[in-house]
């Protein structure tokens, strides 16, 4: 396909305006002011539209969806206790097949190219990623449930060995598995040294989640006498690339264990306000040079999987809590939002528009009365503009979005079976 005449923000973060863009296979061929010659194939008119680098959604349970707005109004233990596990108790295979796919399609129409995931059932999970054309890092993570003091007996190690394999013999590289401990507070130190040192041989990612609750912090020093950081580290969790979730209340030593071991870390912002956590401390974590990028968390507790409006809020937040209008920038939210996150998932040719890159392209369309005039077409993405502005998602090269229509989800098959899916395990739960 041919971006002819569109704006773009290139490899440096400038607007370039009546460019062209062209991609062949999974990547961007050329980028100029010149239509290559001999092109003739798909032309895509770019007048008043934007092409953007899509963006890297880093933490999220995408099946939650089918949860979304369940139990509202409880403190957070008697939500998780009374709600949401006996509610994920009845799950099925399929069940979390229609999940996916809902959660799926709420990323890709706002601008989510890849997305890294905390769930179970991977098998599910690839079945909608391979159909949906989206790039996904998944894991299925170690929790402490039924007391396993064994992770190679525990099914979540079933699991990743599942999608281990199945990467080792994928033809195209959207897919890849990561380690997942859930965290701290669910797992013993005997397991999470174990499955340390199984993501070290098998040479994966590892995914966590880290110092989100006052709460977790306080019991984990009282425990071991040290911060959640400090534990994990000691454990050697931190040998292979990692991503740490929330890391709200990181304190002392913790931010330089973060960069020391190169850990990126996923700030959740929403979920972190709704749930009463806090506001995690990015400007500090900047300060460290830690790699911080955004995830939406899952639908449970955000209550949308909105990559925009997630982006939007920290660009605001920070700057609110800080009483800096200057911090957090249009050029650092986009490579937070972008470039950081394809880092974290090891997706080296990913997260900006340049010729070699994979073609993962958000357009947005400026012909809308929040999106005129465009002094700084930047501002108008990270402050004006809804995800609904997004017209076209291009993720390998394929269009997976366009106008309003999704290349490969039948949404009509999807909203039915959500909502049978919800009145069959409401019924089961008033047995
Ligand atoms: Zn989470």
């Amino acid at each position: 396909m041919l971006f002819k005449n569109i704006t773009i923000i290139n490899e440096n973060y400038d607007v370039i305006k009546d460019t062209n863009v062209l991609v062949q296979g999974n990547k961007i061929k050329y980028i100029g002011s010149e239509i290559p010659k001999a092109y003739n194939g798909e032309i895509y008119d770019g007048k008043n539209k934007v092409a953007m680098p899509g963006f890297f959604n880093t933490h999220c349970h995408v099946p939650m969806t089918l949860l979304r707005g369940y139990g509202e109004g409880l403190p957070l233990q008697r939500w998780l206790q009374e709600k949401i596990f006996p509610f994920e108790a009845l799950l099925t295979d399929e069940d979390c097949y229609w999940g996916t796919l809902l959660g799926i399609s709420e990323m890709i129409k706002s601008g989510v190219v890849s997305f890294t995931d905390m769930y179970s059932r991977l098998e599910t999970l690839v079945q909608a990623i391979e159909e949906t054309g989206i790039k996904a890092n998944i894991s299925n993570s170690y929790l402490k449930f039924d007391d396993n003091e064994d992770y190679f007996k525990d099914r979540s190690y079933k699991d990743t060995e599942f999608i281990r394999n199945y990467v080792k013999t994928s033809v195209h590289d959207r897919i890849r598995g990561d380690v997942s401990i859930h965290a701290e507070y669910t797992s013993t130190e005997k397991v999470v040294r174990q499955i340390s040192e199984y993501c070290n041989e098998a040479n994966m990612n590892m995914h966590i989640h880290l110092s989100e609750t006052a709460k977790e912090q306080q019991a984990c020093k009282e425990r071991h006498g040290l911060t959640p950081a400090e534990y994990f580290f000691k454990c050697g969790t931190f040998k292979n690339k990692t991503t740490a979730a929330h890391c709200v209340f990181l304190e002392g030593d913790d931010f330089n264990i973060l960069k020391e071991n190169k850990v990126t870390v996923s700030h959740c912002p929403t979920s972190n306000l709704k749930l009463g956590s806090g506001i995690a401390p990015i400007k500090t974590m900047l300060e460290h040079d830690i790699n911080v990028t955004i995830g939406t968390d899952g639908a449970a507790s955000n209550n949308n999987l909105n990559m925009l409006e997630e982006v939007n809020l920290a660009a605001l937040l920070h700057k609110g809590a800080n009483n800096d209008p200057l911090f957090l920038g249009q050029k650092d939210i986009l490579k937070i939002s972008c470039l950081n996150g394809a880092a974290s998932q090891g997706r080296e040719e990913c997260g900006c528009i340049k010729v070699g890159n994979r073609a993962d392209i958000i357009i947005y369309d400026f012909d809308k009365p929040h999106m005129q005039p465009a002094f700084d077409v930047l501002a108008n993405i990270f402050y004006s503009a809804q995800a609904s502005d997004i017209c076209l998602s291009m993720i390998d090269g394929n269009v997976v979005y366009k106008n309003g229509i999704f290349t490969n989800i039948d949404m009509e098959k999807v909203y039915y079976n959500v909502n049978r899916i919800k009145d069959e395990k409401l019924n089961l739960l008033k047995l």
